[in-house]
């Protein structure tokens, strides 16, 4: 299936949220890169998976009615072998029935694991005056609590780029602070242009959110991703 049929496809169905799963492939069809990420319907799927993929991995809720996983007990990260996966697979649905007894539940999204970066968000939003605008930020912590984010109408162009990965005030974690690894600017410019692009043209589509985007010294993976359609 592509992006399209994907959006097409949650059309008919009535849905304007997008899961996990069908956000990344959407994603990663427009050359963004997302951590590879697949449906387990069953505890056995989710090992035959996990063992495919190579440990360590993580599993997470999927479900059109759960978009807060964690809040849930919906993510576990980390599990090293086939035993944590089967006891996470079961921890996880137990807590979401839980917290959450009318979701419909697809199954768990089985990803690898990524390596640990600095954290930041990127994605679109619409704007009431300007319509849809593109974001970029700080993750975690940092875009919580201090809002450190700068926007810009779409379409964009290079030059709008940079300024946004120029002008928010934590840049300097992402040149490298205090021994940090320093993040991959070029190539998140790079990805704003491709979002920015995509957005422009592909009508219908009401908010992008990639949180959190791990940033390496090279390249940058994307954890998490939403999609609501219009
Ligand atoms: P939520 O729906 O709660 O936002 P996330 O998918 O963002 O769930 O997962 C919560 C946190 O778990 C992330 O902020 C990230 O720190 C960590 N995480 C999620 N997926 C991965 C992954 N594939 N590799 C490493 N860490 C991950
Ligand atoms: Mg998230």
């Amino acid at each position: 299936m592509t992006g399209l049929d994907i959006i097409e496809k949650a059309r008919q169905e009535k849905r304007t949220i997008l899961t996990e799963i069908e956000a990344k492939q959407i994603l990663g069809e427009i050359g963004i890169n997302c951590t590879d990420t697949r449906l387990a319907t069953t505890k056995q799927e989710a090992v035959a998976l996990s063992e495919e993929m190579g440990y360590p991995v993580v599993l997470k809720i999927s479900s059109v009615d759960i978009t807060h996983k964690s809040d849930a007990g919906g993510v576990k990260v980390n599990l090293k072998d086939r035993a944590e996966v089967e006891k996470a697979f079961d921890e996880i649905m137990t807590s979401c029935r839980a917290a959450c007894p009318d979701a419909d539940i697809e199954g768990v999204a089985v990803q690898g694991m990524a390596k640990t970066g600095t954290e930041i968000i990127m994605g679109m939003i619409k704007d009431p005056s300007f319509g849809p605008v593109v974001m970029f930020g700080l993750g975690g912590v940092l875009v919580e609590v201090l809002k450190d984010v700068s926007f810009r109408i779409v379409p964009i162009e290079k030059k709008d780029a940079i300024e946004m990965t120029g002008e928010i005030q934590g840049k300097k974690l992402l040149e490298g602070y205090r021994g940090q690894e320093p993040a991959d600017i070029a190539y998140l410019q790079d990805m704003l242009l491709k979002l920015s692009d995509f957005v422009d043209n592909t009508p219908g589509i009401e908010e992008i959110d990639m949180n959190p985007v791990f940033t390496y010294k090279e390249g940058a993976a994307v954890v998490d991703a939403r999609i609501i359609l219009a």
